[in-house]
């Protein structure tokens, strides 16, 4: 499946298709690159999936670059990145050279941001390997490091010239990082189309068993919808919000936890079930809209309670969310399944209310 990404000038493919990693190096040439490439991945993902990207750019003519980055957020820094400036320098990349991360959303946003700063701009290729990368952080151009006082603060927006998606490459990923990728795919689901999330609650057993025809239908249809929102709002003006939904309260549980006793995924799922509440709260949403989202997370493997959450500390998280306007956080609601609706000024006793309904 091909999707393209109609963004004028910075319009890209993405392509989802099994087997596609070892078409890296004819799709590249395709687009009339220079030849030189650096390959940018964390030694793991380079051990599962490196030969038959890197053999397929040598085949197809390319000078590789081995750049290998450390594993997960430990990639995400400024020591990590002029590493890799250091290595595209060594390598003699010049700005028709291309960087292509191979691996999750952390090499991806680290790629990207070597990309978006190398010379003012190189070409840049994603090819994800987890679910989260593939159905979300490798779509729109947003990349990334973290700063000591927050995740993401510095970054650029740098659109891939492709987006190169294997879902075979997702049978070495481990179970948990595979649950918890699905919580994005719900995400789309729920505020976006309302037939798309019944074919992710009908393939939900199957897709579990990683069968791959089932992986690539659903992370094609989750990859239209968000290329769909970042066609029309390429840098996050307003409607790209919606893709926050489950983030809010799911950034602000991740934070407080100090990031290590739910994975990214997890967080969301939780916060996808307290802004379902959230909405039922505010009378937006009905108790069947808020429980049709809470069995297809837990169907799909994920946390729909927690216990011991520090409700005055999730409410503080919240208030330094980086989507606030003037103190505002807005909140994105789903009123029905496959529709949004963004909320300011919710008063900040509902929002303690539907957290606090977690634990129950
Ligand atoms: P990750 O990149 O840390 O990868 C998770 C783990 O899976 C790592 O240990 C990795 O080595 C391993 N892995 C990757 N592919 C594998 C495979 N096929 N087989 C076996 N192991 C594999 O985590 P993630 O969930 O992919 O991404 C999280 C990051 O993405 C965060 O830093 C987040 O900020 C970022 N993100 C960015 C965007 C965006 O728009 N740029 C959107 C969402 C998230």
């Amino acid at each position: 499946m091909i999707i393209p990404v109609r963004l004028g000038v910075r319009a890209y493919d993405i392509v989802v298709e099994r087997g596609a990693l070892c078409s890296l190096g004819v799709r590249l040439r395709g687009l009339g690159v220079g030849s030189r490439v650096a390959l940018m991945s964390s030694a793991g993902v380079l051990r599962l999936h490196g030969k038959p990207a890197q053999e397929s750019l040598e085949a197809a003519g390319f000078t590789t670059v081995l750049v290998e980055v450390p594993d997960g957020e430990a990639a995400k820094t400024l020591a990590v990145a002029a590493h890799c400036w250091n290595a595209l320098l060594e390598g003699g990349l010049d700005r028709t050279s291309t960087v292509v991360a191979l691996g999750g959303g952390a090499v991806g946003d680290v790629a990207g941001f070597v990309a978006a700063t190398y010379m003012r701009g190189t070409n840049l290729v994603h090819v994800p390997t987890t679910v989260l990368a593939q159905v979300d952080a490798s779509i729109g151009g947003k990349t990334a490091i973290d700063h000591p006082q927050a995740k993401n603060l510095i970054g650029a927006f740098h659109q891939p010239r492709l987006v190169l998606t294997d879902p075979a490459t997702l049978a070495s990923l481990p179970e948990r990082e595979f649950r918890s990728g699905l919580a994005e795919i719900v995400k789309h689901g729920i505020v976006l189309d309302g037939t798309y999330f019944a074919e992710v609650e009908a393939s939900a057993a199957t897709m579990l068993r990683r069968d791959l025809p089932t992986l690539e239908r659903v992370i094609g249809g989750s990859c239209r919808l968000k290329a769909a929102i970042v066609e029309r709002d390429e840098r996050e003006a307003e409607l790209r919000h919606v893709l926050n939904y489950g983030h809010t309260i799911g950034h602000a549980l991740e934070a407080v936890s100090g990031y290590t006793r739910w994975t990214h995924g997890e967080a969301v799922a939780l916060g996808i079930v307290g802004e379902a509440r959230l909405a039922e709260r505010l009378g937006l949403a009905n108790r069947p809209t808020v429980e049709r989202q809470e069995r297809l997370l837990a169907a799909v493997g994920l946390p729909t309670r927690a216990a011991d959450i520090d409700t005055d500390a999730v409410l503080a998280a919240i208030g330094r969310d980086k989507k606030a306007r003037d103190g505002r956080v807005p909140f994105v609601l789903a009123p029905a399944i496959g529709q949004f609706t963004l909320v300011y000024d919710v008063p900040s006793a509902e929002v303690r209310a539907a957290v606090a309904t977690l634990a129950s």
